[in-house]
Formats: C-alpha cells, sequence, structure tokens
C-alpha cells in the first residue's frame, strides 16, 4: 500500500464522552462493538471512556454512526 500524506481517524470528545450514560446498565460503548477494525477499546474497563488506536483508524465512520451522544468526531490531518 503506498504512503498516505492525508490521514483520517476518528477523535472521542472526553468532555461529551460518558458510557455511563450512553449505557447506564452495562456501561459497554456501542462505538467498540461497532468497529469491524477492533481500534477503539476500552482499555480501563466498562463504564469507562474508550481509547482509539488512531495510527490504526481507516476513518470509516462506523463508531460515529453507533455513539448516541455524538462524542466521537472525524479529525483529518494531511493535505
Ligand atoms: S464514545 Fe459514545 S458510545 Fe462510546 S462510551 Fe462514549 S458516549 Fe458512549
Ligand atoms: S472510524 Fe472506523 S476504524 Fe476508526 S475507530 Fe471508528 S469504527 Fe473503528
Amino acid at each position: 500500500m503506498p504512503m498516505q500524506s492525508k490521514k483520517t481517524f476518528a477523535l472521542v470528545n472526553y468532555e461529551i464522552c460518558n458510557p455511563i450514560k450512553c449505557n447506564p446498565d452495562k456501561g459497554i460503548c456501542a462505538a467498540v462493538q461497532a468497529c469491524s477494525h477492533k481500534v477503539i477499546k476500552q482499555i480501563d474497563g466498562v463504564f469507562e471512556p474508550p481509547i482509539i488506536f488512531q495510527d490504526m483508524c481507516m476513518g470509516c465512520w462506523d463508531c460515529i454512526e453507533v455513539c448516541q451522544l455524538d462524542a466521537i468526531q472525524i479529525k483529518h490531518i494531511g493535505s
């Protein structure tokens, strides 16, 4: 695969993200489950906000579509 000068990735807004609010019963992040590339994980456990491994994020939007609180945004870098 050629090197890309442009990169699109998802970014969690930790001021908005709140797994206690989006899933009060289980604290499971819907975005984690939606990411078929497995690059967003609740590494600190359920009821904790997820981390996105941005180097491996495909910028596919799947996580954004399922986050009820709109806590995930797409970021573009490069030209
Ligand atoms: S990213 Fe969205 S779905 Fe995931 S825990 Fe945060 S608010 Fe909930
Ligand atoms: S944009 Fe796609 S690859 Fe990146 S974290 Fe979201 S679902 Fe996963």
